[in-house]
Formats: structure tokens, C-alpha cells, sequence
């Protein structure tokens, strides 16, 4: 971040120890101003957040870490080096991948000459050389968006436009104009069922592969860039972060939710807790959904500070069993998906008819199984598991006649539903009771509040979805956004990405020289652009 001179009693309120609540608080203490981080939540990293079940911590958010520049980068800002934060493994095996009834898995490697000799036996030596062709598509939409997009504060079309100059709209042209990430994959691949398994990116994001913009094949870049394992789970990024956070001076208060944003002559001015304390502040930073601000949960003041994310536009939600389960049959690795026969049913199902998918795809990640936490490795003993089934945002209808509830009678058909896919990929997995922690649509609702249990923000469907979402500045001046419901979007390194973002924009507004208030981040350092066009 510019070195300027900043008002050290500039007081910051950040609401949300989610990923992005964390790097926002942590960077702008590292330039002196007085921060309290809050959280409602009784441990710091929000959605990366661990269970414990029969004695062991499972991971029971994020399970997948790439772009690690971007936290090299945040922690190269406070001074301190990842590696010393947090011992990180690249993983070899990225995923397997199994479809019903078929014994053939396909495993995608970090090498990527690996995996284009795994799909020529799995399929044929043509359509490796289609995967060959398809990430060499993807690399050049990674690297023309990097920059504008995910660097950058939340860009205009135009603004977008004059970024990406003639050889970034030339990349973007070869997708197809508007065209979807399933129609674009069908161009690449001939085999059905290498369009399913890298269609899934579109989840990655919340969205249905048929709706999402085709630019969304840049994952395949991000995990050829590494997926690596943390010691100690995802939950550890948190830890680590938090901690760092306190040694520079972060007031960290988790278990006090914040129930109204303070606004005084049109200015954020602090928050109210729950218990009725008032903190002043002279700047917020918000890092739950940005719904929940549009929605009033806030309070009244704060209403008008982003749009409302309307009910059909939300991301997926999720089911998932936290389990420490036997596991026999099949070879796990750290990250596992099984497919059903008809991948189309199961995004019409939650995204058209809002049920849980008839013939939903199975993740399930093995968290004993890689690099660091080699242990239990199918020997028949206890594993610690996460499985996850997409499910529709709808976890916050109201109790009555005909409403969701999310309980055992909808979703223990689901578990059985999920149950015998995984048998018919050769998975037998067994519990006791006390072993399995599940969480649904209404449980994400209420951990996050007015999202339906939607997990990633609004979902990313349509060619202007990547313009829609909230910006960091918002409508109200002193009050700033940060997580995966705002620019540039969901998944821990966007999330992170967005604290980073919400601090520069909090810096850019605090710096009156600033000609213009939209960031731009390009390696350690955030500058005011002065070649973009003004936010605020
Ligand atoms: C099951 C699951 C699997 C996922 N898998 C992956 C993955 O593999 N890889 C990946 O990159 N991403 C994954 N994601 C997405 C990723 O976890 C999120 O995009 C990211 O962690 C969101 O971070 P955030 O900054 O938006 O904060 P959040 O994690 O949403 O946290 C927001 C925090 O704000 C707090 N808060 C909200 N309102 C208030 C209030 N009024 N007062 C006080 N506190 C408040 C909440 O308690 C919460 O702690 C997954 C998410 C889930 C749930």
C-alpha cells in the first residue's frame, strides 16, 4: 500500500472475521489505524470454519487453497512471509473423478502433461489434445483478467473495456460472444463427461455451469497454478491470520454480533452490538453478505448502502455431513467428486424447481489423505471426511404450511440419494451417529445471516454478472465492503482479495490527494488508479 501519512486516530470497525473482515483488519492496522474486529461467531474465519465430530476438528468450509500469490502478497504487506505462517504442501493428485456405475476414475494432476495422458487413456489421445487446447484457452483468459478484474476494484463496462485494450477484448472475443462456460465447453470437448467434470468450476462460484459466463474456464489456470494442503486445515489460514492481526494491534472480539451500523448526517459513525454497546468509529468495514445490509438486518440506516441480491439471483447453498466415517472400496484422495448420469437435472433442480438435486454430484475431500496429513489411508480406521451436495439458497422461509425446513424428512433422502451414488462408484462409507455433523441451507442461514444459506453472494450467471456485485466503497461514505458477496467475487483468495481491496479504498478515501478512489493492487503495492474511472 502507498506510504502517506495517515490520521492514527482514525478509528475502524470491521464487522465479519470472515476471510475478508481478517485482511482488512489486518492491513490497515499495519498502517496504524486503530482497528476492532468483531465477529458473532465464537472462533475468527467464518465460512472456513471447523466442527469438531467424535473428538477430531474437520474442516467444514473451503477445503480447496490456490492462488497463493495472493496471501504471499498480503503477508509480504505485514511484514511476515506465508511460509512462516503456515506450512503449505502442493498437491500432486489436484482431484479424482468418478462417474456412476463406471469403474474408470480420472485423476487431473498438477503437471499438466500428467493429466492429458490420464484423459487419453481415460478417453482418447484426441481429446487430450482438446484439454491441451482448452487450458491453453484458459491460461490467456487468467492472464488478461488478472489484472482488470481481480486486481481491481469493481470495474465499470467501459472502464473494463479501456483495461483490457484490443488483445485483452480479442482474448475475450474467442470465448464466443455471451457465451455460457457449458456451451463453451462443449466446443472443446467431445466426451460428455470431461464437459461435467470442468463445468463443475462454475460451482465454484455458486452458479450453474449453464448460466455461467464462459470466462469462468480460468479456474483451470488457478489450479494448475497449485492447490496446495494446510497443516492443520483450512481453518489454520484463519488462525494464522487472526493472530498476526492481534500482533498489530487489532482489537479482536468474537462472540458479539453486531446488530445496527451507525449512521449520523448521512456518515457511518460505529456500530451497536447486540448487548447494546456502542462502538464509534470513523470508518466500518462490512464483511458479512452485502444482502444483509440491503435488507435492514442492520438497521435502517444502513438499508441503502448496497442493492438487495433478489431471492433468485442467490448463489447455491449446500448440504454437508462433517463425518469421521470408515471408509472402503475406493481409493480416495484429498479431493474426490462422483457424477450422476444427468448433470443438467441437478442445477434445474435447485435452481428452477428449489429441491435438493435428485442426481446431485458428490465432493467429497479426505482430509487425512494428502501430503501433510497422510494418516488414516483407508486401513480401516475412522477417517475425517467432508461431503457436500449443492442445494438450493432457500434456508430462510419462514415456519408455516408448506415451508422449508431442511429437516431429516428432505434431507436423509438426499444423504441416501448420495449414499448409493458413492457405492456405485465403488465407496462404502460408515458412521455412527455421533460421528456426523450436518449442516443445511437453514444452518448456513443462520450462521450467515440473510443469505438463504447462499454461499457465495449473488451467483455468477450471465456475461454482466462480473459487473453486478458491490464494490467496496458503498452508498453510505465511511462504510466499505469486504467478502465473497462483493467484488471480485467468492472462494477464500477473492474474499481475501476483497479485504485487500475495501483496505486500499478505505486508505484511497482517507488520502485526499487521491485523484481517483478505484484500486488497483499489482504486487504489495495499492494505488489510487488514475487511468480508471472514479467510484466515488
Ligand atoms: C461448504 C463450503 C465449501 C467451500 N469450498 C471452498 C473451497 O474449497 N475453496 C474456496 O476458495 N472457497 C470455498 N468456499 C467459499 C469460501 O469459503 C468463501 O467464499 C469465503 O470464505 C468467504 O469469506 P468472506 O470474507 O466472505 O467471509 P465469511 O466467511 O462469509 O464470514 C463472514 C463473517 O461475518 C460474520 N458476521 C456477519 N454478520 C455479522 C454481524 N452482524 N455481526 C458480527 N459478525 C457478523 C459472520 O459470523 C462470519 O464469521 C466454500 C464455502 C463453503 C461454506
Amino acid at each position: 500500500m502507498t506510504g502517506t501519512a495517515l490520521p492514527s486516530d482514525h478509528r475502524v470497525v470491521v464487522v465479519g472475521a470472515g476471510i475478508g473482515g481478517l485482511v482488512s483488519a489486518l492491513l490497515l492496522a499495519c498502517r496504524g489505524l486503530p482497528v476492532t474486529l468483531v465477529d458473532a461467531a465464537p472462533a475468527p474465519g467464518g465460512k472456513m470454519r471447523q466442527v469438531m465430530v467424535d473428538g477430531a476438528a474437520i474442516d467444514a468450509g473451503p477445503t480447496v487453497f490456490t492462488m497463493r500469490w495472493v496471501f504471499d502478497q498480503i503477508l509480504a504487506e505485514a511484514g511476515v512471509k506465508l511460509e512462516d505462517q503456515l506450512r503449505l504442501a502442493p498437491l500432486s493428485v489436484l482431484a479424482r473423478h468418478a462417474w456412476r456405475g463406471q469403474a474408470q476414475t480420472l485423476d487431473l494432476f498438477a503437471d499438466l502433461q500428467r493429466s492429458a495422458d490420464a484423459i487419453a487413456r481415460f478417453s482418447s489421445p484426441a481429446e487430450a489434445r482438446r484439454f491441451l487446447g482448452f487450458c491453453a484457452q484458459a491460461k490467456k483468459v487468467y492472464q488478461t483478467l488478472e489484472g482488470p478484474y481481480i486486481r481491481s476494484g469493481r470495474p465499470s463496462l467501459l472502464s473494463m473495456g479501456l483495461d483490457l485494450g484490443p488483445r485483452g477484448l480479442g482474448v475475450l472475443a474467442g470465448l464466443g460472444p455471451f457465451a455460457s462456460l457449458w456451451r463453451s465447453l462443449g466446443r472443446h470437448f467431445h466426451d460428455a463427461r470431461l464437459q461435467q467434470l470442468f463445468g463443475r468450476y462454475a460451482t465454484y462460484c455458486g452458479a450453474s455451469p449453464w448460466a455461467a459466463p464462459a470466462t469462468l474456464m480460468l479456474v483451470a489456470q488457478v489450479e494448475l497454478d497449485g492447490v496446495w494442503a494446510v497443516e492443520g486445515g483450512m481453518h489454520a489460514v484463519a488462525l494464522a491470520l487472526a493472530g498476526l492481526a492481534q500482533r498489530k494491534g487489532v482489537d479482536m472480539r468474537c462472540g458479539q454480533a453486531v446488530q445496527e451500523i451507525l449512521v449520523r448526517q448521512g456518515r457511518v459513525c460505529g456500530v451497536r452490538l447486540a448487548d447494546g454497546q456502542a462502538l464509534a468509529a470513523d470508518s466500518v468495514v462490512f464483511n458479512g453478505d452485502a444482502h444483509a445490509l440491503a435488507s435492514g438486518l442492520l438497521g435502517e440506516a444502513a438499508r441503502p448502502a448496497t442493492p438487495p441480491t433478489a431471492r433468485k439471483d442467490r448463489s447455491l447453498s449446500a448440504v454437508t455431513w462433517a463425518l469421521r466415517a470408515r471408509s472402503s472400496g475406493f481409493p480416495l484422495v484429498r479431493h474426490n467428486v462422483f457424477f450422476d448420469a444427468d448433470y443438467r437435472s441437478e442445477f434445474d433442480d435447485i435452481f428452477r424447481q428449489q429441491r435438493l438435486p435428485r442426481q446431485g454430484t458428490v465432493y467429497v475431500c479426505a482430509q487425512d489423505r494428502d501430503e501433510i496429513a497422510r494418516a488414516a489411508g483407508g486401513d480401516g480406521a475412522p477417517e475425517r471426511l467432508l461431503c457436500l451436495v449443492n442445494a438450493p439458497a432457500d434456508g430462510d422461509q419462514p415456519a408455516g404450511a408448506g415451508a422449508r425446513s431442511f429437516d431429516p424428512l428432505e434431507t436423509d433422502p438426499c444423504e441416501q440419494r448420495s449414499l448409493a451414488l458413492l457405492r456405485q462408484c465403488g465407496l462404502n462409507l460408515q458412521w455412527e451417529p455421533h460421528q456426523a455433523v450436518r449442516t443445511t441451507p437453514q444452518g448456513f442461514n443462520t450462521l450467515f445471516p440473510a443469505t438463504g444459506g447462499a454461499l457465495y453472494g449473488r451467483a455468477t450467471h450471465g456475461w454482466m454478472s462480473s459487473f453486478s456485485r458491490p464494490s467496496a466503497a458503498s452508498a453510505i461514505p465511511g462504510l466499505f465492503l469486504a467478502g465473497g458477496s462483493v467484488h471480485p467475487g467468492p472462494g477464500v483468495p477473492m474474499a481475501a482479495m476483497s479485504g485487500r481491496l475495501a483496505a486500499a479504498t478505505l486508505l484511497a478515501h482517507l488520502d485526499s490527494t487521491s485523484r481517483s478512489r478505484r484500486v488497483h493492487i499489482s504486487g504489495g503495492i495499492s494505488t489510487p488508479s488514475a487511468t480508471t474511472v472514479p467510484m466515488a
